[in-house]
């Protein structure tokens, strides 16, 4: 067992093989899908000044008053490990100019976050993310288009739709949000003594933070409160009305939920979230929306933006609830066993053969015995075995055997990968085929 100090850090986990698969799973889900809706990818540093996110996200936050991992570092400067994507991103656009003259941006990225939060199962102080930003898009149709393909994302990932539901809400713009604010902060202070005191201290901070309470008792209060999308003003309620007409065009089914918020201060009219089942307290695995004013807060020209991220740790768990299973790749198709120690030369030079003619082969670096490893052969699931005897090589041959019939031929090595490719198509025509019997079979259920 690992000395204390010698384990990760708490809230931390290691992504182990089994989970590391996933992650690269989503990964290659999200490069194609994002691509097909025109994205590109980005990356930015793990660390920006701090005031990328003090001023991105808000000083009122939570993230900015109590979850960021902030240091000063050798020359002196105040560094933060990044909580979030959006306002990395956004610096990034606007330092690079990539909005100049009017232009628009579609960008994605993934990789961890860092919130100094209490870990329960679904919130650690490491995360890893998958997100998009789009810069430039004013139209109501991108906000249905960036909510559109977060629900493809988790489609095409395998999470069932019916596991999920997706919240939308609008919360204004600087026309309207300011007076709505003060509308709730004189409505938190007229039920103060049916809220906690956090809800109470909000009125004074952040009044609209007070419906992401977690506290039963405050949201059956918040739940009273007068709700912005009766307030909203014209062009925002417009805004919002087209939002709901382009997610209805494409089939996107949604919930409206007056009492998302988001724990964000750059968010401007629309915001989104999507729940998922089997979560337990942390339900939320993605969330997004507008926020038109970010670039302006950074010294840039009015530049629209919005965008969604998702965390890994949460898909996971949905994943994982939903039953649904990301296929083991083979760690080898084929095994290289040398009969005598002598020939672990010539075995790992057809090892690297069919490796370069892109089979998965594997061979024993431990100086096993033939039968240890053909142990090993079958433990890695190998279909077949290359045997390397003294009297094979002397006439330029393997021996060739199939796992699973235990039949065995000789081949010339200069045939050696040709012949595996039938053999392994064959193993592989045989297991399709026994797939679509199965779903043909579970069909007639
Ligand atoms: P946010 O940036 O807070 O909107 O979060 C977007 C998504 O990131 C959430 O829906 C979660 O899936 C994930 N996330 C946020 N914070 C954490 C955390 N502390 N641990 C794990 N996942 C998180």
């Amino acid at each position: 067992m690992a000395q204390p100090n010698y384990r990760a850090p708490k809230g931390t986990a290691d992504m182990l093989p089994d989970i590391a698969r996933v992650w690269e799973h989503l990964l290659l889900v999200a490069q194609d899908l994002f691509a097909r809706y025109g994205y590109e990818p980005v990356y930015s540093p793990v660390f920006e000044h701090t005031d990328v996110f003090v001023r991105g996200i808000g000083e009122a936050t939570d993230i900015v008053g109590k979850e960021m991992y902030t240091f000063e570092d050798k020359g002196g400067r105040s560094i933060t490990l990044r909580p979030e994507g959006t306002a990395s991103v956004v610096r990034a656009v606007l330092e690079h100019n990539l909005t100049a003259n009017g232009q628009s941006t579609k960008l994605y990225y993934s990789g961890p976050m860092f919130r100094y939060e209490r870990p329960q199962a679904g919130r650690t102080r490491q995360f890893w993310q998958i997100g998009v930003e789009a810069l430039g898009m004013a139209d109501p149709t991108a906000d249905a288009e960036v909510i559109a393909l977060m629900m493809q994302f988790f489609e095409d990932a395998g999470l069932p739709r019916e596991r999920l539901q997706l919240l939308i809400n609008s919360i204004g713009d600087e026309n309207c949000r300011p007076v709505y604010r003060d509308t709730i902060a004189q409505f938190i202070r007229s039920h103060a003594g049916d809220l906690c005191e956090e809800c109470v201290r909000r009125a004074e901070t952040n009044p609209l933070r007070a419906f992401d309470c977690k506290n039963e008792g405050c949201r059956t209060v918040m739940g009273q409160a007068p709700q912005l999308r009766d307030e909203l003003c014209d062009d925002c309620a417009a805004h919002y009305a087209a939002v709901k007409t382009n997610l209805d065009a494409v089939g996107v089914s949604y919930i409206e939920d007056p009492t998302l918020v988001r724990g964000l201060d750059y968010y401007t009219r629309t915001v989104f979230e999507v729940q998922a089942e089997g979560l337990g307290a942390q339900s939320a695995i993605g969330g997004g929306g507008r926020y038109d004013r970010l670039v302006e807060v950074f010294g840039g020209q009015p530049t629209p933006g919005l965008g969604f991220a998702l965390g890994f740790e949460r898909m996971f768990l949905a994943l994982q609830a939903a039953g649904v299973e990301v296929p083991r790749p083979e760690i080898a198709e084929v095994f290289v066993a040398r009969t005598v120690p002598e020939l672990a030369t010539e075995a790992f030079a057809i090892t690297q053969r069919l490796r370069d003619g892109e089979i998965a082969a594997e061979m024993d670096h431990q100086g096993r015995s033939l039968k240890a490893q053909m142990k090993v052969a079958d433990r890695l699931g190998a279909q077949f075995v290359v045997l390397v005897g003294p009297d094979e090589v002397a006439a330029g041959q393997v021996t060739l055997r199939d796992m699973t019939t235990k039949d065995e031929q000789r081949v010339d090595i200069a045939d050696v990968v040709d012949v595996l490719y039938e053999a392994l198509a064959d193993v592989y025509m045989d297991e399709a085929e026994d797939m679509l019997d199965a779903i043909d079979g579970s069909e007639e259920i």
